[in-house]
């Protein structure tokens, strides 16, 4: 999205914009925000703040009490600000509820809409074979009588909804007498047990559009189908037009964007909690250290296609590691299982000591740390596995060394070096990492790598969620860190040498180790 109002992909600017242009993001408080809705967001606020100088909404949508809660609007609230969307207003679908009442009321009086106490099964296989339900052409009174039972929430009530007389067996299945009202008698996080029924979206979504002086309605693209039935009924009501849009959803490989699925993740202690690492959404991907510049410039780069494509998180990543890539400082880390000792025998360095050196060899502004250098070292099994007697190697950031005596097999305990500054880095093929053990306090770390939470690419509408959910996710190994580690603050993002980006998820403190997590780079998963 970052093209010009004039020609590419962006013709399809908004419609009739020279009155000025309302468009609105009307998430349902059932969740924790995901990736996908974050493109919905960023679409609605491109359209009213940068191409066009209008005005954003943000409304929530909750008229159902079976799934809604303070907490998410909250968290709502908050994540829409991490992601630099600013709502000119916040408004409620819930706000209406008296409007939509009366809208209602005036629909069965009109003779387009009617109360039905069908069974829902029944409803359903009525609904595909075009057949008209019995309660169709029950009289004005009859359906206003059962509305205001369903009002009290009383029995009669309950068994009953109310449907728009739209059409019996139009080809469009959306169009075949949707339900508007249902009885729900769960106190609403916001209006309590003021109401014991509620308008469906279908219904109060172009009233409310309409009525808050929304011009341009962004839908995914599953809702095309259902277009013709939101302008009926703002034609039956006779109603202000709004503008329908459409886009594509964002859908990833080996990732629900569900706000159902990833709730029963949660509730099922699969995972942590809506900020998991694990999760798609933007408290998730955010904690696995996605960055938010990132992030949106992602998002934003995908357009407005209306082409669902299911994206892979190769690119995903890759975006993340170009911007992190050049600012995050470097630091060294030995694996603590099966480390190995490596003595500087001859030629090594009396006295323990340190030099600063940059934190980062090609950024000086990320500034500068201290490097132990002493005769006592600590280097991975898995670099020193490979080594051969006798064998020139370097220690990054050091020099050359030669390996003079390795020490026990499978896995070798201590090796023997003799530092040979002379040397040729260039010449040597193994270019190795290594901790002084001495001259500073080595960190201890755990780092977390994570996996995908299925383990099918694309999951099918009637795919069982249970039979694919991969049972071990999380993968954790035990490191030392330079001393300098122990200054990392939550949310830091750094590179451990040779082994990836890291996000500080908890700092070194109290003798608990840095917890730090594997950022994705895009390479592997
Ligand atoms: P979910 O199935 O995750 O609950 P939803 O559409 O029911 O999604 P809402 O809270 O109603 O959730 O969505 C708010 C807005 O976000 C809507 O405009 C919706 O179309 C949009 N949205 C939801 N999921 C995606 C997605 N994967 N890609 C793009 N937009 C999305
Ligand atoms: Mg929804
Ligand atoms: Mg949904």
């Amino acid at each position: 999205m970052a093209a010009s109002k004039k020609g590419g992909s962006y013709d399809l600017a908004l419609q009739d914009v020279e009155k000025g242009v309302v468009t609105r993001f009307p998430p349902e408080p059932s969740g924790y925000l995901h990736i996908g809705h974050m493109k919905a967001a960023l679409l609605n606020d491109y359209f009213a703040h940068e191409l066009y100088k209008g005005t954003l909404l943000l409304r929530f949508d909750d008229t159902n009490p079976s799934k809604e809660k303070q907490e998410y609007e909250d968290s709502i609230v908050e994540d829409l600000k991490l992601i630099g969307v600013v709502p000119d207003k916040t408004s409620y679908t819930s706000d209406h509820l008296e409007t939509l009442y009366n809208y209602c009321i005036r629909m069965i009086k009109e003779g387009h809409a009617y109360a039905d106490d069908t069974d829902q099964e029944t409803m359903r296989a009525q609904r595909m074979d075009g057949i008209a339900s019995k309660r169709r052409d029950e009289s004005v009174e009859y359906n206003l009588g059962i509305f205001e039972q369903m009002k009290e929430g009383t029995e009669i009530g309950q068994k009953n909804c109310i449907r728009a007389k739209m059409s019996v067996d139009n080809p469009n299945k959306a169009m075949r007498d949707p339900v508007i009202y249902r009885c729900n008698l769960l106190p609403h996080h916001r209006t309590g047990t003021a109401w014991k029924m509620y308008p469906t979206y279908d219904f109060a979504c172009p009233i409310v559009d309409s009525l808050e002086g929304v011009t341009h309605a962004l839908r995914t693209t599953e809702y095309t189908d259902r277009n013709p039935q939101y302008q009926w009924f703002l034609d039956t009501l006779k109603l202000r037009h709004v503008y329908m849009w459409d886009f594509a959803r964002m859908n990833f490989i080996r990732t629900f964007l569900s706000k159902r699925k990833l709730t029963k993740m949660v509730e099922t202690g699969r995972v942590w909690g809506w900020d998991d690492p694990r999760m798609p959404t933007i408290r998730g991907v955010r904690r696995r250290g996605m960055t938010i510049p990132a992030l949106r410039d992602f998002i934003l780069k995908q357009g407005p296609s209306r082409n669902i494509v299911v994206m892979d998180w190769t690119n995903f990543w890759a975006s993340n590691k170009q911007k992190i890539d050049p600012i995050a400082p470097r630091h060294t880390a030995v694996d603590v299982k099966d480390a190995v000792k490596a003595e500087i025998t001859i030629a090594g360095p009396e006295a323990p000591y340190t030099e600063d050196k940059p934190k980062h060899n090609k950024n000086p502004a990320v500034g500068m740390k201290k490097v132990a250098f002493s005769k006592h070292l600590l280097l991975d099994q898995e670099d020193v596995k490979t080594f051969k007697q006798d064998e020139e190697i370097t220690l990054m950031n050091w020099g050359n060394a030669i390996v003079r005596k390795i020490n026990g097999s499978n896995p070798i305990t201590s090796i023997e070096l003799e530092l040979h500054l002379a040397g040729d880095f260039k010449k040597t093929e193994k270019k190795v990492t290594w901790l002084s053990t001495e001259g500073q306090e080595l960190v201890k770390a755990k780092l977390y790598d994570f996996d995908y939470m299925i383990s099918k690419d694309k999951l099918e509408e009637d795919d069982n969620l249970e039979d694919f959910l991969n049972e071990v996710t999380e993968f954790t190994s035990d490191a030392l860190v330079d001393g300098n580690a122990k200054d990392l603050k939550e949310d830091d993002i750094i590179q451990l040498e040779r082994k990836g980006y890291f996000r500080v998820d908890k700092p070194a403190k109290d003798g608990e180790p840095l917890v730090l997590f594997n950022i994705p780079t895009g390479k592997t998963k």
